[in-house]
């Protein structure tokens, strides 16, 4: 009998005592400092600023308007308010039907979702609570980029609903974050981890095996470092090339060479046997089914991913 991975549905269900599904948000004006100059241009070297595919239904008139810390006016703000409901109704009514979902975490999703002016955070994660059956908010954003004053805020909203914020780790290696444009280094995300875990928040780190130049040591290092770090759910990704990046260049170039699957399948499962029983699972691989995907192809087929990682996981008497 293999022992079931503690994965995020399982925490969710035990807490609230129903289905919860995430359901993710892109707010139309949010970018992110990494690609609009403030910290660097152009973002991380395997981010297409345009993939992030939480919906279809960006408000036109915004289009070129992107919101900052310093922003001091929001014109838009109704218009992002009506996005946000419109992307939830969608989303969670297909949930509800075709998964049985009963309960929401409204996750913003695409870029940086505290990059903005406080009154605008403040009204969409508002705004996004009063959705019927939303249990909580689940917040992406960079570690260089969560004011006092936000956190002081979700930490009040933690009193009565879950709230998460999701941090992109990646690699506790200085020199892979250059390589890969990060635009912080790892003491940064440290930090604010431990600065969220004070406010009382819960923290869900993201990491990725397979940056330029990394050995398995070092991609199970970083992973140990994030469960030290006290996160309490992981998301686990292959780095993979999309066209239209930087790292497609570099792959193209020669000078970047995609983590194998096998490679892949080895770490994730070391990393998921050396982590804490109490750190909730919410992803164990990434992937892309289209065209833009330049490599590894093996990140082309979720389907085909998962059964692998269950063949690897079967192995050492677990099952995700
Ligand atoms: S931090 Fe996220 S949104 Fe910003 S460039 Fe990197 S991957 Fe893209």
């Amino acid at each position: 009998m293999n022992n079931q991975v503690y994965t995020f549905g399982i925490y969710l269900h035990r807490k609230f005592g129903a289905k919860v599904h995430k359901v993710g948000i892109n707010i139309s004006g949010f970018t992110c400092p990494n690609i609009d100059g403030t910290v660097a241009k152009g973002g991380c070297t395997f981010c297409e600023n345009d993939s992030f595919s939480a919906s279809t239904d960006r408000v036109q008139e915004l289009k070129g308007f992107y919101l900052n810390l310093q922003s001091t006016t929001n014109p838009y703000l109704e218009k992002q308010l009506l996005q946000l409901e419109q992307q939830f109704s969608a989303i969670s009514a297909r949930q509800r039907r075709e998964y049985g979902a009963q309960k929401f975490l409204v996750y913003f999703q695409s870029f940086t979702n505290t990059y903005a002016p406080f009154e605008t955070l403040k009204a969409l994660y508002d705004k996004a609570l009063t959705f019927d059956d939303v249990v909580g908010l689940s917040i992406g954003t960079r570690s260089d980029c969560l004011e006092d004053k936000t956190l002081a805020y979700l930490a009040e909203l933690s009193k009565t609903k879950e709230i998460w914020i999701e941090f992109g780790i990646q690699s506790i290696y200085d020199e892979t974050l250059l390589k890969i444009n990060r635009g912080h280094d790892s003491a940064n995300v440290q930090e604010a981890i431990k600065k969220a875990k004070s406010y009382g928040l819960n923290v869900c780190g993201h990491l990725i095996f397979g940056l330029p130049d990394e050995t398995q040591e070092m991609m199970l290092k970083t992973a140990q470092a994030a469960y030290d770090l006290g996160i309490d759910s992981v998301k686990y990704h292959p780095l993979y090339v999309v066209k239209k990046t930087a790292l497609a260049n570099e792959y193209l170039r020669g000078d970047f060479t995609p983590i194998s699957e096998a490679l892949y399948l080895d770490t994730l499962t070391k990393a998921l046997l050396m982590k804490p029983e109490n750190v909730s699972v919410q992803r164990v691989t990434a992937g892309i089914n289209d065209a833009s995907l330049l490599a590894p192809q093996w990140c082309s087929d979720k389907n085909r991913q998962i059964k692998n990682i269950n063949s690897e996981l079967k192995k050492h008497g677990l099952k995700y």
